[in-house]
């Protein structure tokens, strides 16, 4: 075991500050984060992970997974997080579930601040994924929850024999568009170009589907409705036409923005807003690395944040090791 570590159960009480530096403070519950616990328990490093309110990132949102590896069933979303944090906690791992809002990277020990408690930390691992996007629209807003939605698993069911819009063209999109023909008579997916970005899958299981029809090269420029919705004008980019479009339901799939805003100043971000990654899990600051979709513009899957979670509790472990020789 390193030495300098407190991470008895009692100091992971609300407003309590913790006087010791943990060796490894991990902020994120999703795969990455997960899996960066589990192995940095494993190595007695007592990890101490920083949940957020909603723990188990971007699957908790999801149904049944089936591409990751080890479940030929496939499994669902929820249960795998929570297999994952008990895991964890087999091996020692303790949890916060509160989100971070603040942290200071410019002395060491690092400090990282949520509601209620100040940790220490001689290194840190930023797994906190990213989040859907929305279109901007002044009444995307307006209607949220009034037929506009971000999540079709949490909201379909309340659109039975309706018909939805869904906006976007990658797996989300139309991932939702399958899941949504569970409930809805009918289901459109509206992309702003004329090829989708989802993968090939996906593209044939939604082209198959009866329920499921395609509005191409179009963007929506408002929500319609008054109490609820009751349509979205769009606007053809080829011809620059614009056209009503009646649907009772709105669902915004149109990616994911990296929850970075905490980091602002501490450390280098991309334009976009993802960690900017040096070497691996690395970043701009020595002992503090990113793991999974905060840094990862490119794959985005919950397998490659597991893998970066390891990659990163790995690279923690042994920069501590160095340190102490
Ligand atoms: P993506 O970034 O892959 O796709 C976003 C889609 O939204 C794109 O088609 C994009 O258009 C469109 N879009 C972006 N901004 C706007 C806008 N302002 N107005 C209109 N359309 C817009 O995000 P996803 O969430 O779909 O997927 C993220 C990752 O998760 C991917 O790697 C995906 O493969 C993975 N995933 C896998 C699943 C599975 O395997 N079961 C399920 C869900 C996601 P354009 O194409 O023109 O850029």
């Amino acid at each position: 075991m390193v030495p300098g570590t407190d991470t008895t159960g009692d100091a992971m009480a609300k407003g309590k500050s913790r006087e010791k530096s943990e060796n490894v403070v991990i902020i994120g519950s999703g795969p990455a984060g997960l899996t960066a616990a589990i192995y940095t328990a494993r190595a007695d490093l007592n990890p101490v992970v920083v949940a957020g309110m909603r723990p188990g990132g971007q699957l908790v949102d999801t149904t049944t997974v089936e591409i990751f590896p080890g479940f030929p069933d496939g499994i669902d979303g929820p249960e795998l997080m929570m297999n994952m944090r008990k895991q964890a906690e087999r091996f020692n791992a303790k949890f916060i579930d509160e989100d971070v809002v603040s942290v200071d990277f410019r002395k060491r020990p690092f400090t990282i601040r949520t509601e209620t408690a100040e940790l220490k930390a001689e290194t840190v691992i930023i797994a906190t994924g990213a989040s859907a996007k929305w279109l901007g629209l002044p009444n995307e807003k307006r209607l949220a929850g009034k037929g506009v939605s971000g999540c079709a698993t949490c909201d379909g069911f309340f659109f039975k024999g309706k018909e939805v819009a869904v906006i976007g063209g990658g797996d989300t999109a139309l991932e939702d568009a399958m899941f949504l023909t569970r409930y809805a008579a009918k289901v459109t997916v509206v992309h702003r170009r004329d090829k989708l970005r989802a993968s090939m899958i996906m593209q044939d299981r939604a082209f198959a589907n009866k329920k499921i029809s395609f509005i191409w090269d179009s963007v929506v420029e408002d929500i319609l409705g008054a109490d609820k919705v009751t349509g979205v004008r769009l606007k053809n980019l080829k011809t620059g036409k614009s056209s009503e479009f009646k649907c009772d339901g709105v669902f915004v799939a149109v990616g994911h923005a990296p929850a970075t805003g905490f980091l602002k100043g501490q450390i280098e971000l991309e334009e976009t807003g993802y960690i900017r990654k040096y070497n691996g899990t690395k970043t701009s600051v020595e002992g503090v690395f990113s793991a999974g979709d905060v840094a990862d513009k490119a794959y985005r899957q919950a397998v490659s944040a597991a893998g970066d979670g390891c990659r990163a509790g790995i690279d923690a472990e042994r920069y501590l090791q160095e340190k102490k020789k």
